[in-house]
């Protein structure tokens, strides 16, 4: 068995970013490209299409990032998923966590990048798809049972997105923090996953006043368990267990810079404290320090096993083309570098 290669020293974090199409509508709205890729590395912010100066844009700051990868507009699905999460798919099959995050402002391709469309299945798909690939390849002198569970958190409250209901109690016990009551849907192929997490997203919260709309405040978490269970030489049963958490974040814009009411302003200040907790562990974590504020927020709590440690963790920021959204882009980028 491997040993993990992170256990003990500060966690490293993989972070990359993607950079969605123009959206016909910002095309019509005249919006221009405001970002480059270079060698799929390197990502430069101009305010003018026609700005081609990289050499002038490494000298200011702010404008000239590089990430372990960024991957420019005409990117699969597939390609995301094999250089972000697959390392993470086999790590989990050794009995280890890992935890995937898809980070940006509302409307930059996080949701597509998580879950993504029936025609272009995204992340969670392709994991859960290769999971099962990779067990079937796998000698059958053991038993594997795959669980899924997927759930929200919205202004600090867990809800089950797999079987709506309720609000879910977050409790302490043996193996951790976990949701009390929340659904581990036994999963046996992949043709059954992509209709259930489509359904599942449907249930996500929405706002009040946009109901049409999937909302920009909900925490998406899935939580995809694989258990190994063998005999070994001396007839023991030796148990492994491995957890990939999948998780398409809350807008990272403001809350407060869209709506000025007092409930709203409260939903936002809430989610960013989820947010807020988070980027404090992350930065605890590449920092390798001993004290990883988990609890001060419903978010960290029910990731607190799978971020750093014997874990990997993988960031994936998002970002959109068009210089409208030119300060959540430069925002984004700012707070991905951070958590390098
Ligand atoms: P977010 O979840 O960050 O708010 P979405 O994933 O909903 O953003 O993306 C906004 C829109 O852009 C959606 O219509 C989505 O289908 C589209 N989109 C996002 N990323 C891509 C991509 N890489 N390729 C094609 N369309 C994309
Ligand atoms: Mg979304």
């Amino acid at each position: 068995e491997r040993i993990s290669e992170n256990s003990g020293v500060g966690s490293r974090i993989l972070v990359f970013v993607r950079l969605r199409p123009m959206a016909k509508k910002e095309k019509e709205a005249g919006s221009r490209c405001c970002v480059r890729i270079v060698n799929r590395r390197d990502v430069y912010l101009t305010e003018f299409a026609t700005e081609n100066d990289y050499l002038r844009l490494k000298r200011l700051r702010g404008r000239h990032f590089t990430f372990d990868a960024s991957f420019p507009d005409s990117t699969t699905q597939q390609e995301v998923y094999s250089t972000t999460t697959a390392e993470l798919v086999e790590a989990v099959l050794q009995g280890r966590n890992g935890s995937v995050f898809c980070y940006g402002a509302t409307g930059a391709g996080k949701t597509y990048t998580m879950l993504g469309t029936m025609e272009n299945p995204g992340v969670m798909v392709l994991a859960i798809k290769d999971l099962f690939a990779k067990i079937r390849q796998r000698s059958c002198d053991g038993n594997h049972v795959v669980h899924l569970s997927y759930l929200e958190v919205y202004n600090e409250t867990v809800r089950d997105l797999l079987s709506p209901g309720r609000p879910l109690v977050l409790r302490e016990d043996k193996q951790g923090i976990v949701a009390a009551g929340l659904t581990q849907y036994r999963a046996y192929s992949t043709d059954e996953v992509m209709a259930l997490l489509q359904k599942g997203n449907q249930n996500r919260t929405t706002e009040p006043t946009r109901v049409n709309e999937t909302s920009s405040r909900s925490h998406a978490i899935l939580q995809v368990v694989a258990e190994y269970r063998v005999k070994d030489a001396a007839m023991n049963i030796v148990n492994r267990v491995g957890k990939l958490s999948l998780i398409d974040l809350a807008g990272s814009e403001r809350a407060l810079a869209t709506d000025q009411r007092t409930l709203r302003s409260l939903e936002g200040a809430n989610i960013n404290r989820s947010l807020l907790a988070l980027s404090s562990c992350i930065n605890a974590l590449v920092e390798g320090k001993k004290h990883i504020p988990y609890r001060n927020s419903k978010l960290t709590q029910l990731l607190k096993d799978s971020l750093g440690g014997v874990c990997n963790t993988v960031m994936i920021a998002n970002i959109s083309p068009s210089n409208f959204s030119f300060g959540e882009t430069q925002n984004t980028l700012h707070w991905a570098d951070r958590a390098k």
